[in-house]
């Protein structure tokens, strides 16, 4: 039975992403990347901390926090294998020290999406010195999160057991449905069943909606009670040493109630199907979302589908690439998506099925397992 135990995860090569990050640089028109990500931080160092900062430079790196984390970042940093400088300090002496790291650096590139107005403007300020020597500061997007696409086997095997851990406490409270208990009350008990087996968490707040609640694609547990002829959604993961799992089963309790929810529970299972056919390494993620677009179209239900098909998932629940209409990302071999068409009556109720995927040279395997049979 899945259970997460740290010491038989397999390593993950944390060490050799430093030099990966920096043959992007050219591409990107920097010379060095202060990465303000704090995923990003985690996925470049090993360090699980919540504030540090690490400048790669062509040469090396500089890895800033803050007293907090003084002894675990040098412990972190030496498990990884990272070759970086450590410097603990206080914010502005984290400043003064990124200064004079930067000092020759013509441009400094910044992760765009994660720098706040306010560090942007204490940044310009410090790293001042870089236009009086002609250097500029260089907006950035998507380097390390490109290199995070694809996940190697130490990142697939904690997405795995993420997974697994998320399977097993499906399995162990579904039969709980049919004694009537309020959402809360089952979203508790997935929660429960994850981290009894070592889960780190959950991998976001445990979606149960039934009945008319299910309409609404992220509805919060309610204290409504599941009653006999409910259709209900269940979305929800496991976070394994820092990685996230995403599932969406839709159960009925007895026969619907309302008989619409029939027909909609086997468009969007044909439609999922569809969809994870569709998955391959090479292939536009607009497709995979056009596919299960024209299955629900077929069963006249596409107006009722009303979200993205699916997103990619690591050390963020969201992350890239976009299975959306649109979506200019192309599937790559490793990388590790969800698949989850939906179909929402409002008034009545909603229907999703979602599972993870790695995407591989000829298709999809699914890491997610429960069984979509809507039996509780
Ligand atoms: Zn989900
Ligand atoms: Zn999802």
């Amino acid at each position: 039975m899945a259970r997460l135990d740290r010491s038989m995860l397999p390593a993950m090569d944390v060490a050799s992403r430093c030099k990966r990050l920096r043959e992007l640089f050219d591409e990107a028109g920097c010379d060095a990347l202060l990465v303000t990500s704090i995923d990003n931080v985690r996925y470049l160092t090993g360090f699980t901390g919540s504030s540090a900062m690490v400048l790669v430079t062509g040469a090396g790196a500089l890895f800033v926090s803050d007293g907090r984390y003084a002894e675990q970042s040098r412990q972190q940093l030496d498990e990884a294998g990272v070759d970086a400088e450590i410097a603990i300090g206080r914010v502005p002496e984290q400043l003064e020290l990124l200064d004079r790291a930067t000092r020759g650096i013509r441009r400094l590139g910044l992760e765009a999406p994660s720098v706040t107005w306010a560090l942007e403007r204490r940044l310009t300020e410090r790293l001042g010195q870089l236009a009086s020597t002609g250097g500029e500061i260089v907006p950035t997007e998507g380097l390390v999160e490109r290199l995070r696409l694809v996940k190697d086997a130490g990142e697939l095997a904690r997405i795995e057991l993420a997974a697994d851990l998320a399977d097993v406490a499906l399995a162990q409270v579904r039969e709980r449905l049919t004694e009537s208990p309020t959402e809360a009350e089952l979203a508790l008990e997935l929660d429960v069943e994850m981290r009894r087996r070592g889960a780190d968490g959950v991998s976001f707040e445990t979606i149960v909606a039934s009945g008319p609640n299910g309409a609404r694609p992220h509805a919060r547990p309610t204290s409504r009670r599941i009653e006999e002829g409910d259709v209900v959604v269940v979305d929800f993961g496991a976070l394994a040493d820092g990685y996230h799992s995403d599932m969406t089963r839709t159960l009925c309790v007895g026969t619907p109630s309302d008989p619409q929810l029939v027909d909609l529970l086997d468009a969007v299972l044909a439609a999922q199907r569809a969809g994870v056919r569709a998955t391959c390494a090479g292939v536009p993620a607009a497709d995979v979302d056009a596919a299960c677009r024209r299955s629900l179209e077929e069963a006249g239900f596409a107006s009722l589908f009303v979200h993205g098909t699916g997103h990619g998932v690591g050390l963020q629940i969201h992350e890239a690439p976009a299975l959306a209409p649109g979506s200019a990302d192309i599937l790559v071999e490793g990388a590790v998506v969800t698949v989850e068409p939906g179909a929402y009556l409002p008034g009545a109720g909603g229907v999703r099925i979602e599972d993870t995927l790695v995407v591989t040279a000829n298709g999809a395997r699914a890491l997610t397992k429960s069984t979509k049979d809507t039996t509780p």
